[in-house]
This record gives C-alpha cells, sequence and structure tokens, in this order.
C-alpha cells in the first residue's frame, strides 16, 4: 500500500470536531486544500447508528478523523465505567462501520498513552501493547481504546482499506475542560493556581504524591502529528504521537504557578491516586517519519492560560464542556 495521501480536493470529515482535538483538527486542516465537514451533536448523535449510517452515505467523505469520545480525567474515569467503556466502544463503531459502508478509503483513529501497561518499560514502544496489566483507574477508556485500534488493523486486514490508528500522550491547549470535577491535571491545575492567585496567595492542591510522571503535548502539535500520519502514514500498527520527554507533576504544578503568577504554594492531597507511576512513549517511529513537535510546555502553557483568561473566567464557555 502507497504511504501518501493527498488531501488536495478530498472532503474530509472530522467527528468530535467541538472538542479539544477535534477543534484543533479542524484549524490545523483549514490549511490544506481539502473540503472539511462537520456536524454538531444537536443534529448527528453519534451513539445513533442509523443515523450515522445516513449521514456518512449522504456525505460520502474520502477521509474520516474519528477524534469523538468521551474523555476525562483520573476521577471522572473512576466514576463513570460505563460511560467511558460503553460510549466510547459505540460511538467509534458507529464511525468506522459507517465508514467502511460509504467505502470511506483512508479513517484515523485517535486513542491514548493510557491504551499500554500500567508498568509498561519506558519509554514506551507500540508493541508494549497488550504485554501486561492497565492502569485501573482508566481501564474502561483504555479497553475501548484498545478496541478502536484493533477494529481499524481488522478492517485493514478482511477489506484492505487504510484505517490507521494513533495514540497521543496527555494532551492540553485551548478547549480544554476546566471543570475541576471531569479536568486533566493542566486545566485542574492552572484553574486552582488561578483562583489561589486571585484570593491572595494561598496554596494549590495537587492530587496525590506529585511524583506520577507525565508527558505533555500541546494540542496544535497533536493536530499536526496527526494530520502529518493522515498524509504519510499508512501501516497496521498505532503510532505513538508525543514529545518524547515527561516532568512530574509537582514539577508541572511550580511550572504552571510561575506562569500564572501569585505567591501560591504546593500542597498534596494524598487521599487521591496517583495513576500510573510513568508513561513516557517512544516517540521514534512518528520521529523516523520526520515529524517534531515545535510548542514548548512553558510556551503552550503560557498560551493556554491567556486562552483560559480570555474565554472561561470570563464566562464564555461553559465549565464542563469539553
Ligand atoms: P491520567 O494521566 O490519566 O492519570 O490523567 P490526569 O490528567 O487526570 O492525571 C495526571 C496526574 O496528575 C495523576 O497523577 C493525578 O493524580 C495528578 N493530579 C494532580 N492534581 C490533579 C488535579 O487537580 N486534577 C487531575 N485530573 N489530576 C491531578
Amino acid at each position: 500500500m502507497n504511504d501518501g495521501f493527498d488531501l488536495r480536493g478530498k472532503r474530509v470529515f472530522v467527528a468530535g470536531h467541538r472538542g479539544m482535538v477535534g477543534s484543533a483538527i479542524v484549524r490545523r486542516l483549514a490549511r490544506e486544500d481539502c473540503e472539511i465537514v462537520t456536524i454538531s451533536r444537536e443534529e448527528l448523535d453519534l451513539l445513533d447508528q442509523a443515523g450515522v449510517r445516513r449521514f456518512m452515505a449522504d456525505r460520502r467523505p474520502d477521509a474520516v478523523v474519528l477524534a469523538a469520545a468521551k474523555v476525562g480525567g483520573i476521577l471522572a474515569n473512576d466514576r463513570f465505567p460505563v460511560d467511558f467503556l460503553q460510549d466510547n466502544l459505540i460511538m467509534q463503531t458507529n464511525v468506522i462501520d459507517s465508514a467502511f459502508r460509504a467505502e470511506v478509503g483512508k479513517l484515523l483513529f485517535l486513542g491514548s498513552s493510557c491504551i499500554y501497561p500500567k508498568l509498561a518499560a519506558q519509554p514506551i514502544p507500540e508493541d508494549a501493547l497488550l504485554t501486561g496489566p492497565l492502569e485501573p483507574t482508566n481501564e474502561w477508556y483504555a479497553i475501548a481504546k484498545i478496541a478502536g485500534l484493533k477494529l481499524c488493523q481488522a478492517y485493514r486486514r478482511q477489506h484492505g482499506v487504510d484505517y490507521i490508528s494513533a495514540m497521543p500522550s496527555n494532551l492540553y491547549g485551548p478547549g480544554d475542560n476546566f471543570d475541576l470535577d471531569s479536568s486533566h491535571v493542566i486545566p485542574a491545575l492552572m484553574r486552582k493556581a488561578h483562583e489561589a492567585r486571585l484570593s491572595g496567595g494561598s496554596s494549590l492542591e495537587v492530587w496525590g504524591s506529585g511524583e506520577p510522571m507525565r508527558e505533555f503535548l500541546h494540542v496544535d502539535d497533536a493536530a499536526d502529528a496527526l494530520i502529518y500520519l493522515l498524509k504519510n502514514y499508512s501501516g497496521d500498527s498505532h503510532v505513538n504521537v508525543g514529545t518524547g520527554e515527561d516532568i512530574t507533576i509537582a514539577e508541572l504544578a511550580r511550572t504552571i504557578i510561575s506562569v500564572v503568577g501569585g505567591d501560591t504554594h504546593v500542597s498534596f492531597d494524598r487521599t487521591k491516586p496517583d495513576g500510573t507511576p510513568r508513561k513516557r512513549m517512544d516517540v521514534s517511529r512518528l520521529f523516523g517519519k520526520g515529524w517534531r513537535p515545535r510548542i514548548s510546555l512553558r510556551n503552550g502553557l503560557a498560551q493556554t492560560y491567556e486562552w483560559f483568561v480570555r474565554h472561561v473566567e470570563k464566562g464564555h464557555v461553559r465549565l464542563g464542556v469539553a
């Protein structure tokens, strides 16, 4: 199979275009000479199989980027296991199956680094998949994502279509969910640091020990890598998408405080879970294809904080809606 996919003149459906990743993909695709197809949640519920089949048959995209998913941080995953497992399984299966029925030749499925075993060797290569037990706090989401990437492999094998998968590390950036109960760590700590500064230099409460390490990728870099893969990758294996560098949660908290400002100190709530100790990804397959990230963590955090102040804090975006 030829690795190149020319986007010029193509119709590309982005499923999940209102989410943080989907909206970044739409921004990135706007620089390509292609037609972008989106549909709002009110018009099409991706859980509705008949509706998704009708939509796909009607719009007949040339390519699909599947960025729609029920996502959330460590506590949300733990509290809503049915939503994370079932909704994701149904949504992704509806989109992949309907795409095939509508003769879509190219599809990119998005997963996450949580598909890997909790205690995988670092950095984690793609073939560490299914070599050990998952991290229990997000296994619901992980199982759904593993099923999605396997379904793409199965379609390649059985039907010869070019369906590929990418597994990004922890993403952050404009459009993130800043709701403290359901968000990931960066928006949570950014909002808490902001509120601490406004209330006059109190403490920033960090969940867990602060010792876990995470690899963070700005969503615009992620979108750039994903479109790069859409255009340049065609293979059976999923591909890790990240920077290949990670930091401790304690260090992240200190960096966020320095971006947000204020005389805030860090405290740790050890009653909250740490999750996986470390999940730095081996990104040699992606880097070997010639892609590199451009946005440093500090610059990305500063830009995200600006977005937060303009949108969320001023009430232009409702909290809890990613
Ligand atoms: P994970 O990578 O799936 O564990 O997703 P998260 O972004 O939710 O959490 C990453 C790490 O940050 C975990 O070790 C959390 O315990 C830690 N963390 C520290 N403070 C917070 C917080 O306020 N919210 C969240 N979501 N995580 C936090």
